[in-house]
């Protein structure tokens, strides 16, 4: 397995399989790696003759007061599990070498980053599609890979890829979650054992509207109120968002019909945690 720190060598890298016919598949990942990740990587493990997994702690999706300083950077471990599943390079670069100057250019995807997370994270999603443009410009992948724990940042890729025209596929992979229903995070390293059970509710919540649907309500206030109550069990959750959208334009419905995205962003102690389910109304 090869570590590159700067595009230069990155770029000499990735030339040299492509020259061998290779199909490059791209991981980006903000390290910390866990079982999410991997699934990731296996998936384009599967799909591709050599797999890039990038590592970087992108500072431009942080908020002023969130997380940045404080995210975990385990680069040694991250480095063995990569190794273990076979990734051909991880890309890990300093924030220097991405951002060597003040960055002037943004790509700004409109209405898909104005709901949801959008509303409570201003400028979360510029910097991540900053960054995606940035690594595909540096690696120029066929194929990159994105979970689906992150509904809104995979739906906003997609379309940045679409409308620039990108020459890329994307691909979105299913959320991997503990046995108790957590979907897995990096941030998940930030609960206590309290806490991490508490935040079991958000799927809870989730699994409540599913159930809610399935059985033929459709009111979407009225499964929200349902998803609320469930939420509300433990005070110590303070919710950010229960939506119900369509699950292609993320616009809020009133009627759960069609493919619906349920979505939770809710605050535990000061850690943030979203998660997501997509259900098909037409799927029986
Ligand atoms: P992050 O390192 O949190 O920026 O995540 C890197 C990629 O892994 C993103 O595409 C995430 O959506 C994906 N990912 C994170 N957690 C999970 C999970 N529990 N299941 C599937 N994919 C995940």
């Amino acid at each position: 397995m090869k570590v590159a720190r700067t595009i230069k060598e990155v770029r000499s890298h990735v030339k040299a399989a492509r020259s061998k016919g290779k199909k490059i598949g791209l991981v980006p990942t903000m390290g910390a790696l866990h079982s999410g990740h991997t699934s990731l990587i296996e998936r384009a493990a599967r799909d591709c003759d050599y797999v890039v997994v990038s590592i970087f702690v992108n500072p431009t999706q942080f908020g002023p007061n969130e997380d940045f300083e404080k995210y975990p950077r385990p680069i040694e471990a991250d480095l063995k599990i990569c190794e273990e599943h076979s990734v051909d390079l991880v890309f890990n670069p300093s924030p220097k070498e991405v951002y060597p100057a003040e960055n002037l250019t943004w790509v700004n995807v409109e209405k898909l980053t104005e709901p949801l997370c959008g509303q409570f994270r201003p400028g979360h999603f510029r910097g991540v599609t900053i960054v995606c443009a940035k690594l595909f410009n540096i690696i120029l992948p066929d194929v990159a890979y994105f979970g689906q724990k992150d509904a809104q940042q995979a739906i906003v890729i997609r379309r940045m890829v679409a409308d620039l025209n990108m020459p890329l596929k994307i691909v979105v992979c299913p959320t991997i979650r503990e046995q108790n229903g957590l979907a897995v995070s990096s941030r998940n390293q930030y609960l206590s054992e309290r806490q991490r059970k508490d935040a079991t509710l958000i799927y809870k919540s989730l699994q409540k509207c599913k159930e809610l649907i399935r059985d033929g309500t459709t009111d979407t206030p009225k499964i929200i109120g349902e998803m609320r109550k469930i939420l509300q069990q433990e005070p110590s959750i303070e919710i950010e968002y229960i939506s119900i959208v369509n699950a292609e334009t993320l616009q809020n419905l009133e009627q759960a019909k069609g493919r619906v995205l349920a979505a939770i962003a809710a605050k535990i102690g000061s850690t943030r945690l979203i998660d997501n389910i997509l259900i098909d109304t037409h799927e029986k």
